[in-house]
């Protein structure tokens, strides 16, 4: 029979599927002795059927109702007993993290009885009690039953006046209660429900439902987390922060999730409870304090921190919470860190001896070190500071001031780099945080809302900085001098170094980017990556190319570390002036016309490549014929029309007008192009294949490979592979000739078409294009965004390979491919050959290498390694 719940004690860190990260991570600490408040975990499973089936499963109830029963003879008390009441959290824990994306209910088990026996329990601290009931209102009303939180904040608000919400006394919240319980009653036509078993119930169901609130789903997106985990559920027995000054709550790093060093980081709030901390409502002060606050509870906490990071082996974030002294462990998981840090902390800890090499790799991704890629201030531009707040998420970034999300979205979707600036951000924030450059927020540490998310997504970050005074109703901040910046005044940030400046403050390239172009590697961060990239060199088994069309780039791709162009588009190299060129030879109405317009464009062509594999010294350069979707190429219709209509057209408008209304297509992505162009236009093909051999000839050591793009049956490509062969004989030029398989029946027929093909490429746009029927230029805007919130799939997959079906089709292309012909080369130089995900992908189905843009080259690289290392351990996000 199905288990859906496990106490603490029955749990451990390997079940993260099972009991989400928070859950398996209490079990973990348990079971390593440490002081976790006791409790047990309700599994993603019994999510997951509450989710598909609008009911929990047959069973659960019962389930829950003998851990509880446990519990309380643990504890030795009663969930919401009145004279000695247990009360407990309830709290959301997917596999992945999802910072404050889902609910949290705390304090359950409080009613007009119990709160006075917890207030006997906290020694006749009745402020306490009443804070902690009103808490529960508060939450519970907001969360579980839906009611808008302002409604309770400003009864709050009202309250405090002036004050901090310590100053409030009991008879203060007990009348907060009161107004609370009325705001529940109108807003419901229910009262608040007095029966803890009752409460329990229905904030376990509202954390299910959490899974799928608007902004878990937007986050999801965001970091790819599939939408069908569910959250597990952790019924936890409450401990207090708020019972007094000897008590408190916190967030502690092992090390540094900004930079990687070790040391004590960390927050931490008096007399609080753990969301005060995360919501940066008041300021925290630095985990250093606590030493002299409480001496035993830091040392205490300090030797949990090293245990910690040397049980797991990496860094870890804590949530701890000290009541009346005694130091409670409510949370601990390998922390989020910047990608610096990451790329930092996996080479020390290979120093320290706590991890290999091999493990370093797997330690950090491809996406991070893209962030790491990212640009930084100029060091010589001139700025003007105007205020400092703290790092928290690395970059550069400028742009126009914005003071809500809603302005950030819509500036952002007018093509305006924006800042989003906010005393805090709270979770319904996150879609403007995604659309702006950057963030800034005046309140809060590297633990709050803004920090932990903005790093999360590798969006800059300085949050903190105090002595900007934002009026989001105003539109504006001031900064100390009497700086005054409104909506639409530029700013620049900077996340690595937490400075604000006014106006723009030019960019330049990383260090990483710097190191990669050839400079020496001096600085710790670009030490390590040179050492985690050497590694991934040294264990990757798939090559990587690059897709580069001209010299420059070409150069570049090779310091980047490729192997070779995967993917030479030609078409590229008639865009500008000779774009006349291709006009004249669509236009040519005799052979003779149309061999003119060759015989112009060969010498460029034989140029152009020249450039190109002296660029590449040796190394394969795979040159793609042209393939040129012909309404890219071609003057538009309408003007021409207009042109003509008006009688502004010359003779050769005209002409032109008539051949663009015979090459006119409705779909032309599906039209005229590649191999079909080659087989339409005599001599086209032809002649880029002499061009190239002429050029070979004219480079030593040049291996140029010919490459025939959207051939959907062999008979094209012998066609085409017939006079290729020739020209290349005549000249005696070495040169393989092989296929892009973009359609899908050139992948079906792979078996047939490796018969005149001596290398397959997998042009994965097109054949993503062709698999889904989704146009490439026009879906990804008019309605993806759709499709993702309906998770029908998770990411598009434009950006990561379709495993299910595009990668079917490669899969079967490669292996029937290979049966007709075992030595036949295998790459893929779609967009998808720079992606993460897929380049794993590409490793696990024997492809021979990944053809990526030039930027993308060291993340392909650095994947492939760590797809040769995952190959036997499969989860490597
Ligand atoms: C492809 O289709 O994946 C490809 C690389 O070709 P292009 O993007 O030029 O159509
Ligand atoms: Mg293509």
């Amino acid at each position: 029979m199905a288990k859906f719940v496990y106490d603490f004690t029955e749990g451990n860190r390997e079940l993260k599927d099972l009991l989400g990260g928070k859950g398996a991570n209490l079990a973990e600490m348990t079971n390593l002795g440490l002081p976790v408040p006791p409790g047990f975990t309700i599994t993603t499973e019994a999510c997951r059927h509450y989710l598909a089936e609008g009911d929990v499963p047959e069973g659960l109830d019962r389930e829950i109702a003998e851990h509880l029963s446990a519990l309380e003879a643990t504890m030795g008390k009663k969930l919401g007993q009145a004279d000695d009441p247990l009360l407990v959290s309830v709290r959301s824990g997917a596999k992945f993290s999802m910072p404050g994306m889902m609910e949290t209910v705390l304090n359950i088990g409080l009613n007009d009885e119990s709160v006075y026996g917890l207030a006997k329990q906290a020694g006749g601290n009745e402020r306490f009690a009443w804070d902690s009931y009103r808490r529960l209102i508060q939450m519970f009303g907001k969360t579980v039953q839906d009611i808008d939180g302002d409604l309770f904040e400003h009864a709050l608000d009202e309250l405090k006046g002036d004050r901090q919400d310590t100053d409030l006394t009991a008879d203060e919240l007990q009348r907060l209660v009161k107004t609370y319980k009325a705001i529940v009653r109108e807003q419901t036509g229910q009262d608040f429900p007095a029966d803890p078993r009752e409460q329990m119930r229905l904030a376990v169901m509202a954390v299910f439902d959490s899974w799928n609130a608007p902004r878990a789903i937007l986050y999801r997106r965001q970091e790819r987390i599939p939408a069908d985990l569910g959250t597990a559920v952790n019924i936890c027995s409450m401990v207090f922060g708020n019972v007094g000054e000897d008590s408190g709550t916190g967030v502690a790093f092992t090390r540094d999730p900004g930079s990687g060093h070790q040391g004590v980081y960390g927050d931490y709030l008096q007399n609080a409870q753990g969301e005060d901390v995360v919501a940066g409502i008041r300021n925290t002060v630095p985990l250093q304090d606590l030493e002299g606050i409480d001496k035993s509870a830091y040392d205490e906490l300090l030797a949990i921190m090293e245990k910690l990071e040397n049980h797991y082996r990496d860094l870890c974030d804590i949530e701890f919470t000290v009541e009346r002294g005694k130091l409670w462990m409510l949370q601990t998981r390998v922390g989020k860190r910047t990608a610096g840090a990451a790329f930092r902390i996996a080479t020390q800890l290979v120093d320290q001896g706590l991890i290999t090499l091999d493990e370093a790799v797997i330690r950090v991704s491809g996406d991070q070190l893209a962030q790491l890629m990212f640009p930084r201030f100029a060091k010589d531009c001139a700025r003007k500071l105007i205020a400092k707040g703290m790092n928290a998420s690395p970059g550069a970034a400028v742009g126009k001031a914005v003071f809500s999300s809603e302005r950030a979205i819509e500036l952002a979707a007018q093509g305006e780099d924006v800042i989003l600036v906010r005393r805090e951000t709270n979770p319904d924030d996150l879609s403007g945080m995604i659309a702006a450059r950057g963030v800034l927020t005046s309140r809060g540490g590297k633990t709050s809302h803004a920090a932990v998310v903005a790093r999360g997504m590798g969006k800059t970050c300085v949050c903190g900085a105090e002595e900007l005074e934002v009026s989001v109703s105003g539109k504006r901040f001031t900064a100390p001098g009497g700086i005054s910046v409104t909506e639409g005044d530029v700013i620049s940030i900077d996340g690595s170094t937490g400075e604000v400046f006014l106006g723009e403050v030019d960019v330049v390239d990383s260090a990483v980017v710097e190191y990669f172009e050839g400079a020496e590697p001096d600085d710790e961060l670009v030490r390590a990556v040179d050492r985690i990239m050497a590694h991934a060199d040294s264990v990757r088994r798939l090559d990587v190319r690059a897709n580069a069309d001209n010299p420059e780039d070409s150069a570049r791709a090779r310091r980047f570390g490729a192997q070779g162009i995967g993917l030479c588009r030609t078409e590229h190299m008639f865009l500008g002036e000779r774009r006349q060129l291709v006009e004249d030879l669509v236009l040519a109405d005799s052979a003779e016309s149309r061999q003119a317009a060759l015989d112009a464009l060969e010498p460029l062509q034989k140029a152009d490549f020249t450039g190109i594999f002296q660029a590449m010294e040796g190394l394969p350069v795979t040159i793609r014929l042209i393939d040129p979707p012909l309404h890219e190429f071609l003057p538009d219709i309408v003007d021409l029309s207009v042109k003509v209509a008006t009688g502004a057209a010359t003779a050769k408008d005209r002409a032109l007008l008539v051949a663009v209304k015979r090459l006119h297509e409705m779909n032309p992505m599906l039209g005229l192009r590649g191999v079909r162009l080659g087989l339409v236009i005599p001599g086209l093909f032809a002649m880029q294949v002499r061009a190239i051999a002429d050029a070979a000839r004219e480079v030593p050591g040049a291996r140029p490979e010919i490459m025939i793009p959207l051939v959907a049956a062999v008979q094209e490509l012998e066609a085409v592979r017939e006079e290729a062969a020739q020209i290349l004989a005549n000249k005696q030029v070495d040169a393989l000739i092989g296929t892009m398989i973009e359609t899908p029946r050139a992948a079906l027929t792979a078996g047939q078409v490796a018969e005149a093909a001596q290398f397959f490429s997998f042009g994965t746009n097109d054949l993503t294009q062709m698999t889904w029927g989704f146009s490439r230029d026009d879906v990804e805007a008019a309605f993806f965004s759709r499709y993702l919130d309906l998770g029908i799939f998770g990411v598009s997959p434009f950006e990561t390979l379709d495993r299910d079906g595009v990668g079917r089709l490669v899969k079967l292309a490669a292996a029937e491919g290979r049966a007709t012909r075992a030595d036949l080369k295998l790459g893929i130089c779609g967009e998808h050959g720079g992606d993460p995900d897929s380049v794993h992908f590409c490793h696990e189905v024997g492809l021979d290498y990944v053809s990526c843009s030039p930027f993308r080259i060291p993340v392909a690289r650095l994947e492939a390694g760590r797809a040769a290392l995952a190959s036997d351990s499969s989860d490597t996000r």
